[in-house]
């Protein structure tokens, strides 16, 4: 599986087409995120050759590396692991989009530091946290008016839409609720806004519920190492 990256990122290509085909949508309203973490640079490489031009990398200094490595011009960064403040700055100065913003504020900061850098727009989406699970991030439901209150305040960052990390059930149907749910939320809220959700094993059910980006590792990369933290 992981020597044949082109195989796969076809596969899951085909999966997202009949997936959206299944409920009337078009898969060209989907993008899918290459979940890169862990994978180094030539790898990477390979999967660009197979024609994937979107990466989703989970740590901020890890990135920085294959950024540094492959560019960003031709391709596309997204920040899907938390931001921890302290790297905020280097966050806002490699990746095109922020999946993770879960507070307040972290998007005070990210604003001073795009003004501070000359960043004239940072595209942002607010991951929320559906499960009240106390070792997840995210911000609860219940706070999110405030938070796009302030977005709305703000010249740099831009709220394109929301994020979730459901947790984890082997069986797809107890994780669709939470992807209904946010789906329900991004209509009331910001009803043109982004919805990232699904990976690997669900991401075909977060596509029936509306998902506009999926964030697909294991299935084009093949297993990761299991490494701390990820
Ligand atoms: C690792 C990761 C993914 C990809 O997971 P797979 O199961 O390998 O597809 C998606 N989203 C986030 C936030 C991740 O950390």
């Amino acid at each position: 599986m992981q020597n044949d990256l082109r195989g796969n990122l076809a596969a899951v290509n085909e999966r997202i087409e009949r997936a959206a085909r299944k409920v009337g949508r078009n898969a060209n309203e989907i993008k899918l995120v290459a979940v890169s973490k862990t994978h180094p640079a030539e790898v990477l490489q390979s999967a660009i050759d197979a024609g994937a031009s979107v990466f989703g990398e989970n740590k901020v200094q890890e990135a920085d590396g294959k950024v540094n490595v492959l560019g960003r011009e031709k391709i596309e960064w997204h920040l899907i692991g938390h931001l921890q403040s302290n790297k905020a700055r280097q966050a806002a100065q490699i990746f095109d989009v922020i999946h993770t913003l879960d507070s307040i504020k972290l998007a005070e900061r990210l604003e001073r530091i795009c003004l501070e850098e000359n960043r004239a727009s940072l595209s942002v989406l607010v991951q929320v946290d559906l499960a009240s699970e106390a070792t997840k991030n995210g911000i609860k439901e219940a706070d999110l008016p405030k938070m796009i209150e302030f977005l709305d305040t703000c010249q740099h960052l831009k709220f394109d839409g929301l994020m979730i990390i459901p947790p984890y059930f082997d069986d797809v149907e107890l994780v669709r609720p939470y992807f209904k749910r946010l789906r329900e939320i991004r209509d009331a809220l910001l009803p043109n806004g982004a919805l990232s959700m699904g990976m690997s094993h669900d991401f075909e059910t977060a596509i029936e519920e509306g998902a506009t980006i999926v964030r697909v590792g294991t299935a084009i990369f093949g297993a990761r190492e299991k490494i701390a933290a990820n």
